[in-house]
């Protein structure tokens, strides 16, 4: 067998069960492991630590499956690690036709993600789509896809692994059809009442932000009669939940009119009144300033933009991304007005966005209330040993 030992006392990590393990860790590897095969991990005395992945061109070297000795790694060890993770889904998801099925390391399957779309007319097909980013996922994939059409029934299965990360494992980018029909050209889904379409070959990630589920309901309940902004809309999400919600009108921004047209397609999908709704192409540091220059003020605003951090050398220039859509958000507010205001960078912390988020509200010279904190939903759990899983937070804001 494969095996890995580390250097003295690098065990530690693995004994707290964090899940991975770095080149630098590393004392020696006995054989010649190829990418994705299944090591052994010991500890430099020996002792049996996991077993698990390995990565040659990562500095993430190694990625673990499982801490039982006893467990091998073999197809029914990802069937199982599929059948837990539905199981899981299935007790805690409600209203939604999109789910995440498996959020990687939370669900012992490092560098995977799987959502589930389920189509609401029966003449579309229902779609997974799955994220292969770790060369042990992508060696155990034929498995991985027999596991998720044998757990859910659906036998679509798309692949967006069109993502730069794959680089540092050494993998190409690729998309296309990993097992039964090709994604249909409208696949339209239902979460909490709303209807979106979801473009799974061309969307963003997977097609759609299903993170930010139970973020969309919170907008629903409080939108009623408010005037709404939401910046960096993508297809709309928060602003169909706001339309939903009976919002007066909502004004959403983004750069992309691809993303926008989808945006508008939702709003005829739900029957909703086009007059409420405008839809600005527009870069949205710029329209945030005009619109607080022409004086328009509003309710209840949506901040959710893309990730300024994409590692820690961008830490300083994306706070002063953030301070700056946070201020000029804050400013276009109306007294008791609410800002949901987010942040995906992994690299900064829910601290820091705290403190980014209050230097804004300084300078804006208001008393700004945190009535909630925000993350994404229970299909994305955290594992407590691996802290770098939580990527989205956000704080519900109110001005006094
Ligand atoms: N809130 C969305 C997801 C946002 S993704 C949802 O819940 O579905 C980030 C979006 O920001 C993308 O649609 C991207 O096109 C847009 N974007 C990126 N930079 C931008 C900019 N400078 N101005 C406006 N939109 C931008």
């Amino acid at each position: 067998m494969n095996t890995v030992t580390l250097k003295p006392s690098k065990e530690k990590s693995l004994l707290r069960r964090h899940p991975w393990v770095y080149a630098n860790a590393i004392d020696r590897v006995d054989g010649h492991p190829a990418a994705g095969a299944t090591v052994l991990v010991r500890a430099h005395d020996g002792r049996f630590l996991a077993r698990a992945a390995y990565s040659p061109h990562s500095q993430i070297r190694v990625r673990v499956w499982s801490f039982d000795e006893t467990e091998p790694i073999d197809h029914a060890f990802f069937k199982r690690r599929v059948q837990r993770a539905l199981a899981h889904r299935r007790t805690m998801v409600r209203d939604t036709g999109a789910v995440r099925l498996i959020f990687g390391e939370a669900d012992g399957l490092p560098g995977l993600i799987v959502d589930h779309y389920v189509a609401d007319d029966a003449d579309q097909r229902s779609q997974i789509v799955c994220q292969f980013m770790a060369a042990g996922v992508e060696a155990w994939k034929d498995a991985i896809v027999a596991a998720l059409i044998g757990a859910t029934g659906c036998p679509n299965v798309y692949e967006r692994s069109d993502v730069s990360i794959r680089q540092k494992e050494g993998l190409e980018q690729m998309t296309g059809v990993l097992a039964g029909e090709p994604p249909s050209d409208v696949l339209i889904t239902s979460e909490n009442g709303v209807r979106y379409h979801v473009d799974v070959r061309n969307g963003h990630k997977t097609g759609f932000y299903v993170d930010q589920r139970d973020n969309r309901l919170l907008v629903q309940q409080l939108a009623q009669d408010r005037d709404v902004l939401n910046c960096f809309c993508y297809t709309g999400g928060f602003s169909l939940a706001a339309l939903k919600g009976g919002a007066r009108r909502v004004v959403s921004i983004d750069s992309s009119g691809e993303a926008l047209a989808l945006a508008q397609q939702n709003v005829a999908a739900n029957g909703f009144d086009a007059e409420r709704a405008s839809w600005l192409d527009a870069d949205a540091f710029r329209t945030l300033r005009r619109l607080y220059d022409d004086g328009e003020r509003f309710d209840l605003i949506v901040l959710d933009p893309p990730k300024f951090a994409p590692s820690r050398e961008h830490v300083d220039r994306a706070s002063r991304a953030y301070k700056d859509i946070n201020l000029t958000g804050l400013k276009l507010l109306r007294p008791g007005g609410l800002l949901f205001t987010y942040s995906c960078s992994g690299a900064i912390d829910s601290e820091l966005f705290q403190k980014i988020v209050a230097s804004a509200a300084a300078d804006a010279r208001v008393d700004v209330r945190i009535l909630k904190r925000l993350g994404a939903g229970v299909d994305h759990p955290l594992l407590t040993a691996f802290p770098e899983g939580e990527y989205l937070k956000g704080l519900l804001l109110q001005i006094a």
